[in-house]
């Protein structure tokens, strides 16, 4: 039972009474004016979420891989060649994708734990020609946080013609991206993490010439995630494509709205305060960072175990304590655990969690100074 277990994972997070309260409203017709109210006001509140003013966002049932295909899909011509810059697991699975639909592309793949360099991405773009640049924001493998507006500016720079689509899903809310001010054509997203939504919604904004280029395009490998039948149901949701689900909708609005009360700038300087309170406190306990300290996101932490600390029974005598972490992911599987820190968590979450991390330690017999995990996080968190 995982029920009152506090989520630390690195997806889904935390979601708030006023959040579930919402999903718990009645489920009303998808043309009724609440959700007419409710989806126009979630489409208003993304805008700004990713500073965009002419951006479009598409809000559908689906999860972030779905978002990851429709931003591909209605984007890409025939004749096209994506560029995938990946730092690990997500951008692997991007370039999986671009498999499934046939679509041209080559990976610029850096070593996990670090991300590509704006001087590698210049470079690549210098070789070949690219129509369209994929990057992930953060890649949750492996912690690594990319240099958005640094591609931005090396794309405008070497390849100006190139659409540039930033995979967001453990980005979007928690971390800057200014869709307009950078240049930025697509940024994807789901409900569940930075935006602190329960899983059950891809998210895709779209720049006014990334949605040009779809209209261009005849037809695109896609139906239900095709960007042309929902665009007069974001504008107008009183009109009818497929059945939103609206209980996600309503519950979705909500989030976006904690979101901008707690205002974009005090929100990803919070996500910046606690990851390096919670860094400092698991190194006071004798963790250390996986991900290279250039390139650190402020969105979950990848930590190595000490010597003598298996992967496996820490997590579960962590669990036993209230805390569920989630394991690594491909070659780092066994070697760390990744502890999510975005969305609407806490200062007291994150003490409890401490807490519960000593406990669990000193159950399994490590040797460590009891205290000063939580002495080191409750210091550095004082209100
Ligand atoms: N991209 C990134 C960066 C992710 O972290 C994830 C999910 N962890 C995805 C895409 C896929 O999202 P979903 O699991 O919602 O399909």
């Amino acid at each position: 039972m995982q029920e009152n277990k506090l989520l630390l994972i690195p997806g889904p997070t935390p979601v708030v009474e006023r959040v579930l309260g919402a999903l718990a409203k009645p489920t009303v017709s998808h043309i009724s004016p609440e959700i007419e109210k409710e989806l126009s006001g979630a489409v208003e509140n993304m805008k700004k979420i990713v500073f965009t003013h002419e951006g479009q966002p598409l809000i559908v049932a689906g999860a972030g891989t779905l978002a990851m295909e429709i931003a591909l899909l209605n984007i890409t011509a025939d004749s096209d060649r994506v560029l995938i810059v990946s730092q690990g697991y997500f951008g692997a699975r991007m370039a999986e994708i671009a498999e499934a639909f046939d679509i041209k592309h080559s990976l610029l793949q850096s070593h996990w734990g670090k991300v590509v360099t704006r001087e590698e991405l210049a470079a690549e773009l210098k070789k070949h020609k690219y129509d369209i640049v994929v990057c992930t924001h953060v890649d949750t493998a492996t912690g690594a946080g990319a240099p958005i507006k640094e591609y931005a500016e090396t794309i405008k720079e070497v390849a100006p013609e190139a659409l540039f689509v930033v995979d967001g899903v453990c980005a979007t809310g928690g971390i800057p991206e200014k869709m307009d001010e950078w240049g930025i054509d697509v940024i994807l997203t789901a409900a569940q993490k930075c935006l602190g939504a329960p899983p059950g919604l891809a998210i895709d904004v779209f720049s006014p010439r990334a949605i040009n280029k779809r209209r261009k395009l005849a037809r695109v490998k896609a139906y239900y995630a095709d960007l042309l039948r929902w665009l007069p149901v974001m504008e107008n949701p009183n009109r009818y494509f497929s059945t939103p689900c609206v209980n996600e909708i309503r519950a979705f609005y909500e989030a976006t709205r904690i979101v901008l009360e707690e205002g974009l700038e005090n929100r990803f300087d919070r996500h910046e305060r606690f990851a390096s309170a919670i860094r400092s406190g698991l190194s006071s306990l004798g963790f250390s960072v996986y991900t290279d300290e250039t390139c650190l996101s402020s969105t979950l932490s990848v930590i190595r175990y000490p010597n003598g600390l298996n992967d496996v029974s820490f997590r579960q005598k962590l669990y036993e304590n209230g805390v569920v972490v989630a394991g690594g992911l491909g070659p780092t599987s066994g070697q760390v655990f990744r502890f999510g820190h975005m969305g609407n968590i806490t200062r007291e979450q994150i003490i409890f969690a401490f807490d519960a991390i000593e406990k669990s330690l000193f159950s399994l017999g490590y040797e460590f100074s009891l205290g000063d995990g939580v002495e080191t996080v409750r210091s550095l968190l004082i209100k």
